[in-house]
């Protein structure tokens, strides 16, 4: 079986951790099985979805680096949709309703109180010619619902095992508006069907769809034996709280401003949720080998910004300079491998290099806190050209000098040539600083 699978956004807001986690879930999936990727806008809902959304979802998963192999919107499609309702309306399985919404609350509002599950009471289907002809007459046009069958409905869900639901006690859905707009359930359905889908993965939010979504793909000559369900237990908070109230702050785009990493967002998504250790990585395609959907978990697992935040440090750690030429040339005009290579061990996000380039190339105020000694470790300097030996060169001659050593000895010199207390290996940035400099900034000049 060809692996296909879709991510099926919303244009209705920003992809966030929780919709760029299920994103990155079908495509590492397609990618691990020689499958297809496709992406999908599911904009039927014409009020709420918007194109600055839309651009924003094509934005973010390329900087996630999730290339898709087809794209499709629902709004080009609604001949499928109309053609598609046809066809359950010639075979009997939709039937034409006209209950408002304030009707349709008071109905739940009464089986309630009867303690009977709010169920819509299939009221429509009971409506005679006459009845139709009156509604008609009065001008209100019909909504549509889905006849289901009653009996039970069930899967083996690759994520939560065999599950199992009583169409009886479901309530035939709407799928089609008044206005004629198919609700995206229905939508979706016909799509997974036309465009030969093999596996839905998707948020476990989306359970109780499923059983109405088995049905219509069946109602419309589909085989659910060919297409298998995987839902993903929703990320909490740290606390195990809802995270779609801190959605805006969890938007990739917010975190890719704040300095994220797209392999760091990656490398903790492809794993949260599973037993396996987060593997930090600098490729994809690292994360594709490693990947197995059966190992995700029921429970939902917890999403952390500092955890994050750990991740992104090693994925900087490992990066090689190609892969951050571009952006570092921006916050560090001019630096090279070397640089990089010094520095990218004491990073936390990409910008931090701004303040380590200027610990390189200046203007920087230095911390002298003993004046003489200063002078006397500008004495012994050896002279240039420097590398990678030249400091344990320069430091031994000073111990000998002064017979200082450890603390006392690196400690001054470091805060001289940095106005830091902490940094990387001082054998690294010597040479990157470079005599001039030093000799400046051990006599208390700004260079
Ligand atoms: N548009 C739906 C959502 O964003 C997709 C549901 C599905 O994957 O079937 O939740």
């Amino acid at each position: 079986m060809t692996v296909s699978v879709r991510f099926a956004p919303s244009p209705t807001g920003f992809l966030h951790v929780g919709n760029a986690r299920t994103a990155l879930v079908n495509w590492l999936f397609a990618r691990r099985h020689g499958g297809r990727f496709l992406l999908r806008l599911d904009d039927t809902d014409l009020e709420r979805s918007e194109a600055r959304f839309a651009d924003g979802i094509f934005e973010d998963l390329a900087w996630l680096g999730l290339d898709h192999d087809r794209f499709e919107r629902q709004s080009d499609r609604l001949a499928a949709y109309r053609a598609a309702f046809d066809r359950l309306h010639a075979a009997g399985r939709v039937y034409a309703c006209y209950e408002t919404p304030d009707e349709l609350a008071l109905k739940r509002k009464v089986q309630l109180a009867r303690h009977q599950p709010p169920v819509y009471d299939r009221a429509g289907l009971r409506l005679s010619a006459a009845q139709h002809a009156a509604f008609a007459a009065e001008g209100r046009r019909p909504h549509w619902r889905f006849r289901l069958d009653d009996g039970s409905v069930g899967w083996d869900d690759i994520v939560h095992g065999p599950l199992a639901f009583d169409g009886a006690k479901l309530g035939d859905p709407v799928i089609l508006r008044a206005d004629g707009q198919p609700i995206y359930t229905f939508a979706s359905v016909v799509d997974d069907l036309e465009m030969g889908i093999s596996h839905v993965i998707r948020g476990d939010d989306h359970i109780s769809n499923t059983p109405v979504h088995i049905q219509i793909y069946q109602a419309l000559g589909g085989d659910p034996a060919g297409l298998a369900f995987a839902h993903l237990a929703l990320l909490a908070g740290g606390q195990g709280e809802k995270l779609s109230k801190r959605q805006g702050s969890l938007s990739l785009r917010s975190l890719r401003d704040e300095g994220v990493e797209a392999m760091a967002v990656a490398a903790l998504l492809a794993r949260l949720g599973t037993a396996d250790p987060v593997e930090p990585a600098t490729d994809l395609a690292r994360i594709v080998d490693g990947f197995d959907l059966a190992r995700f978990g029921r429970s939902p697992p917890h999403f952390e910004l500092p955890e994050l935040w750990q991740v992104n440090a090693k994925v900087l750690h490992l990066l090689p300079f190609a892969a951050v030429s571009d952006r570092l040339a921006a916050v560090a005009p001019g630096a090279d491998a070397d640089f990089w290579e010094a520095i990218r061990p004491n990073l936390e996000r990409l910008a931090d290099a701004a303040g380590w380039w200027q610990v390189c190339r200046g203007p920087l105020a230095p911390v002298i806190d003993e004046p003489d000694f200063a002078a006397a470790v500008a004495a012994l300097l050896p002279p240039e050209p420097w590398d990678g030996e030249s400091w344990r060169a320069w430091t031994l001659a000073i111990q000998a000098a002064t017979g200082r050593k450890g603390k006392a000895l690196f400690q001054p010199l470091r805060r001289a040539l940095t106005a830091r207390d902490h940094g990387p290996e001082m054998r690294n940035l010597l040479p990157l600083i470079g005599r001039e400099r030093v000799l400046r900034r051990l006599a208390g000049e700004t260079a």
